[in-house]
């Protein structure tokens, strides 16, 4: 599996295809020498999921587009930027390297999206408000939530690449734990840099999804389809596996069911599609 982030250890300007998964631990200004009022440069410090540390310069020109997007204690994915020696005066980290942001540097904020937090009478994810959650469907107010997964995993094949999304009763049918569990299990440190190992654990599992077809599917407009059903139960998947098929490793067999965009079934013909049984989950986002 090929990871997604690259890890600050590894960054040096050998190449320039970086992409870092990184909180900001430190962010500040720097003065221009003639004036208090005129910014010189935006510099952060930030770290990775292994710890490891890494000063980010922003320059005087670059300031207004980047200043807004960043704040302290929040996790960025960061891609195309430049990697310099780090010749800074006052070292704020070891690290050989430093990033030089440039005007096609791309950065975002990254929660921690593999789970929301959901009313205690529905599923529905609450807003917080102050200190306490919202549920717009039950129109209540509650001091506290439900963690629940919102799981999307990659199937990737010889012929394409599909996105899977599981909510919370199918992730916890598969991990064995609830997400409250799972949390507690995180490093608070890497909170949000880290996928847990018990999501990690989902690479490569062999599966058998029954995954809800809507329009905007079928029209190209999403490719992320959601499972309504799983199992990873052999005997089953077994029955959907024709052994012939199986021994050329080419297709499993798995019923399509349609349904509009307000997940009314419209058709359970026997549409039949052919999805490959070599189809595993590649990885987890
Ligand atoms: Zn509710």
């Amino acid at each position: 599996m090929t990871p997604l982030f690259n890890l600050i250890n590894d960054v040096n300007p050998t190449k320039t295809q970086w992409a870092l998964k990184v909180r900001v631990v430190r962010l500040y200004e720097v003065p221009a020498y003639d004036t208090v009022y005129v910014s010189f440069s935006l510099e952060f410090v930030c770290h990775d999921k292994e710890g490891e540390r890494i000063h980010a310069s922003i320059k005087q020109s670059l300031i207004n587009t980047f200043k807004p997007l960043l704040k302290e204690g929040a996790v960025y994915v960061i891609r195309h930027f430049i990697v310099g020696v780090n010749n800074l005066k006052y070292k704020t980290t070891g690290h050989k390297y430093k990033i030089n942001f440039m005007t096609k540097t791309h950065i975002y904020e990254s929660g921690d999206d593999r789970w929301y937090l959901s009313c205690k009478r529905c599923p529905k994810k609450v807003q917080c408000v102050g200190k306490r959650f919202y549920s717009e469907k039950c129109d209540r107010h509650e001091s506290s939530g439900n963690p629940r997964f919102k799981i999307q995993v990659t199937m990737i094949d010889s012929t394409g690449t599909v996105y899977f999304l599981m909510w919370d009763r199918e992730c916890t049918q598969l991990l064995g734990k609830t997400c409250a569990i799972v949390r507690d299990g995180i490093d608070s440190k890497k909170k949000g840099l880290d996928i847990p190992t018990e999501v990690e654990s989902l690479v490569d599992r062999k599966i058998l999804f029954k995954v809800q077809v809507k329009m905007e599917n079928l029209d190209g407009h999403n490719d992320v389809f959601t499972v309504m059903r799983l199992t990873d139960d052999n005997n089953i998947i077994s029955k959907y596996i024709d052994s012939n098929v199986e021994n050329q490793e080419s297709d499993l067999l798995s019923k399509i069911e349609k349904n509009d965009d307000e997940g009314n079934k419209i058709s359970s013909s026997n549409d039949k599609v052919t999805t490959p049984s070599k189809t595993r989950i590649n990885s987890v986002i």
